[in-house]
């Protein structure tokens, strides 16, 4: 479980990118503090995440949850208790395990979606509301996730309305074809739409290895990142 070559690998790109989190903070006249880094664990083994936790990492990120489920099992085992996010296309059958580690849902996306994952979170064990994110759809192309138009706000207030659930804010992903600035600024855009009906969602969950010091420019909160504290993963999943 504890691989010293793989802990002085991961404590290297943990500071490489916690470097680049501050330097963009500064440059937009954020404090580091206000940005939250969820490592994005997908394809990597559970003793990463421990590894991870072990270095101070608190937020972690998932898509799939027939990987997420067991990996959150093995890390509790080994005594780390990460706040795990889920952020990937989720189908309503599987709502009821998520909400079993899940301390966040980042990819709601439809009301149906949120009223299972309502009534998952009320039946399980853990008393308190899920976290929810609204991932919206930035270039209006659903089928890859995300609500966009008046469905955000469909979702947005189901979620809002929801006693089990707790509405944080936004999810998005930049479209591979637009400008990380460009999609970011229209994200802080719907979130300040959202914020202005709940003032509670302040949550800007955007930027990835490749654009967090967009998303960091553009107001983000959380940053997902994978490949650039990970490695490379293997595509062929
Ligand atoms: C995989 C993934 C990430 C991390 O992407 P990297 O480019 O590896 O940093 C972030 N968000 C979501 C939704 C993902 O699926």
């Amino acid at each position: 479980m504890t691989d010293p070559g793989r802990r002085a690998q991961l404590a290297a790109a943990l500071d490489e990118v916690n470097g680049r989190i501050g330097r963009a903070c500064a440059a937009a006249g954020r404090t580091a503090d206000e940005v939250t880094l969820v490592a994005v664990t997908k394809t990597y083994p559970a003793s990463d995440v421990v590894l991870l936790a072990g270095l101070g990492v608190t937020d972690v990120g998932e898509n799939r949850d027939q990987e997420a489920a067991p990996k959150a099992d093995e890390a509790r085992a080994a005594g780390a208790t990460p706040r795990w996010h889920f952020v990937g296309q989720l189908q309503r059958n599987k709502a009821r395990s998520v909400v079993r580690y899940a301390g966040v849902v980042e990819s709601v996306d439809s009301v149906r979606l949120a009223e299972a994952l309502d009534r998952a979170a009320r039946d399980r064990a853990d008393p308190s509301p899920l976290d929810v994110l609204v991932q919206v759809s930035i270039d209006g192309d659903t089928a890859r996730g995300g609500a966009a138009g008046d469905d955000l706000w469909r979702v947005s207030d189901t979620v809002a309305g929801a006693a089990g659930l707790r509405l944080g804010g936004v999810m998005a992903v930049a479209p591979m074809d637009w400008e990380p600035d460009r999609a970011f600024e229209l994200l802080r855009g719907l979130s300040e739409r959202l914020t202005g009906t709940h003032p509670g969602a302040t949550t800007i969950s955007a930027g990835m290895s490749g654009d967090l010091e967009a998303a960091v420019r553009h107001g983000a909160t959380h940053v997902r990142i994978g490949t650039s504290l990970l490695g490379m993963r293997n595509l062929l999943r």
